[in-house]
C-alpha cells in the first residue's frame, strides 16, 4: 500500500512500481515474460486495487445510503470517500459535480442526452475533432439525429495535431457544445485544450473534455481548465472495470434533467409527481457498482503517492527510446508524431497486416492492439484500415521496449 500524500510525494521509482502489479510479473505460457504494452485500451491492477475490492465484499458488503447498519456505513463510506478523492484527484470544487458513472462512454452519453439534447434545434452544431474515440462522437450523433442538429469536425494535420487555428475556424454562432479528447486513443496526440476551451467560451460554447486517456499520463485541473464537462474511466487509471466519473460544473449540472429513473436519485415518489435528489444523487439511479467505487478509491489513493509528472517524463523516455529504434526497421511507418505527444504509437508496416503485427508479438509475450482503435473516421483520414499500437503505462520499462522492438525486427525479417 502506497502511504504518501500527494504533498509529499515520493521519487519515481519505476522498479517498484512494477511490483505493485502481481499480473505484471505473473509469467506467459512457457514461461514467456509479459510486455504489457496495451494500455490505452486498459491498465493493469496493483494490489492495493485489487485488495480493495476483495476488502469491500469480505468486510463491507451491503447497499449504501439506505440503511443505517454497520455495514451499510461501511459501504457508503467506501463509496462516498471514493467520490472525495476524485473531487481532489479531479480539482473539482464539490462533490456535487463528480457523479459515478460505468466509464467514460456512459458520462458522454449523460451529457449528450441530459444537457445537449434538450437544447438542440434543427441546424444547430456539435463541434468535435476528427480524433474522437467512437464515444465521443457516437452519442453527438444520436443526439443530432434526434433535434436535427449536425455535427462539425474539426481536421487532424498530417502530423496527428489539431490546431487551435482549425478549432476556433469552426466554432459558429450555431455551436451548442464542443467535445474534445484531451489525448488521442489512438495517436497519442495532446489536444490544447486549455486554450480550446478559452476560445469557445469566448463565444459562450461550453466544452466537454474526454479525458479517459489523460488521468492516467498527467495530472488534471478542471477548474485551472475551466472545462465545463470532464469525463473518465476508472480501468484507464489502474482501477476497475465498469466505472468512471463525469465532472460537471455545479450549475449546469443543476439545469439538466435527469437520466435514468430509480431508487437513490429522487427526493419523495408519488403518482401526484415525483420529487428528485439533490446532486449528485439525482444521476445516480438504482444500487451502484460500490466495490467498483471502492477499488477507484483505491486506485486514487495509490496515485496519491505517486508523482504524475515524473511518470510523464519516464513514460516519454520510453516513447523516445522505442520511436529512435522503429524508426530504424524496414517499411514501418508512424502515424501521429504530433509535438509533445503522449506516450503511445501508432503504425503501419508496408505488406503486413496489422492483425499479423499483433499475432506475431503476442507469440513473443508483447501484447500490443491492433485494429481501429475505435477511431474509425480517423484511420480514414490517414488512409489505412487499422494500424498496431503500442501504448505504455508508469509500470512499462527498457524491457518492454527491447521486447517490442525485438519482436518489430522478426516480423520485418519474416515479411521483408
Ligand atoms: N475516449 C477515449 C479517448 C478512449 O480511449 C476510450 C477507451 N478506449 C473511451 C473514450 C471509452 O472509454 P470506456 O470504454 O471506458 O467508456
Amino acid at each position: 500500500m502506497n502511504t504518501a500524500t500527494a504533498a509529499n510525494k515520493p521519487l519515481f521509482d519505476a522498479k517498484r512500481i512494477r511490483e505493485d502489479f502481481p499480473i505484471l510479473s505473473e509469467p506467459l505460457d512457457q514461461g514467456m515474460r509479459l510486455s504489457y504494452l496495451d494500455n490505452a485500451a486498459t491498465t493493469q491492477k496493483p494490489l492495493h486495487v485489487i485488495c480493495a475490492s476483495d476488502d469491500y465484499y469480505r468486510h463491507a458488503n451491503a447497499n449504501v445510503h439506505r440503511a443505517i447498519h454497520a455495514l451499510s456505513q461501511r459501504a457508503t463510506r467506501a463509496y462516498e470517500g471514493a467520490r472525495d478523492r476524485l473531487v481532489d484527484f479531479l480539482g473539482a470544487g464539490s462533490r456535487a459535480e463528480i457523479i459515478y458513472t460505468r466509464g467514460t462512454t456512459d458520462g458522454i452519453n449523460l451529457v449528450a442526452q441530459c444537457y445537449a439534447r434538450p437544447r438542440l434545434k434543427p441546424g444547430d452544431e456539435i463541434l468535435v475533432t476528427e480524433l474522437e474515440h467512437h464515444s465521443n462522437i457516437v452519442p453527438w450523433q444520436i443526439a443530432a439525429e434526434a433535434t436535427g442538429a449536425r455535427l462539425v469536425v474539426v481536421p487532424v494535420e498530417d502530423d496527428g495535431s489539431v490546431t487551435q487555428a482549425a478549432f476556433e475556424s469552426r466554432l459558429s454562432d450555431r455551436t451548442v457544445i464542443a467535445c474534445i479528447a484531451h489525448i488521442s486513443n489512438a495517436l497519442g496526440t495532446v489536444l490544447p485544450v486549455a486554450e480550446m476551451i478559452a476560445a469557445a467560451h469566448a463565444r459562450g460554447v461550453p466544452v466537454l473534455v474526454d479525458g479517459a486517456q489523460a488521468v492516467a499520463h498527467m495530472s488534471v485541473d478542471v477548474r485551472a481548465l475551466d472545462a465545463d464537462f470532464y469525463v473518465m474511466s476508472a480501468h484507464k487509471l489502474f482501477g476497475p472495470t465498469g466505472i468512471g466519473a463525469l465532472y460537471g460544473k455545479r450549475e449546469l449540472l443543476e439545469d439538466m434533467p435527469v437520466y435514468q429513473g430509480g431508487g437513490d436519485m429522487i427526493e419523495t415518489v408519488s403518482f401526484e409527481g415525483t420529487t428528485w435528489n439533490e446532486l449528485p444523487y439525482r444521476f445516480e439511479a438504482g444500487t451502484p457498482n460500490i466495490a467498483g467505487a471502492a477499488a477507484f478509491g483505491a486506485a486514487l489513493e495509490y496515485l496519491d503517492g505517486i508523482d504524475l509528472a515524473a511518470v510523464a517524463a519516464h513514460e516519454h523516455r520510453l516513447l523516445e527510446k522505442a520511436t529512435a529504434a522503429m524508426a530504424g526497421i524496414d517499411g514501418l511507418r508512424i502515424i501521429g508524431t504530433a509535438p509533445g505527444k503522449a506516450a503511445t504509437i501508432s503504425f503501419v508496416m508496408d505488406g503486413v497486416h496489422a492483425h499479423d503485427i499483433g499475432t506475431l508479438l503476442d507469440e513473443s509475450g508483447v501484447a500490443i492492439r491492433t485494429g481501429h482503435h475505435c477511431a474509425m473516421p480517423l484511420m480514414t483520414r490517414f488512409g489505412v484500415p487499422a494500424t498496431a499500437r503500442a501504448s505504455f503505462a508508469m509500470y512499462n520499462n527498457d524491457e518492454d521496449v527491447d521486447a517490442l522492438i525485438k519482436g518489430l525486427e522478426s516480423v520485418a525479417r519474416i515479411f521483408g
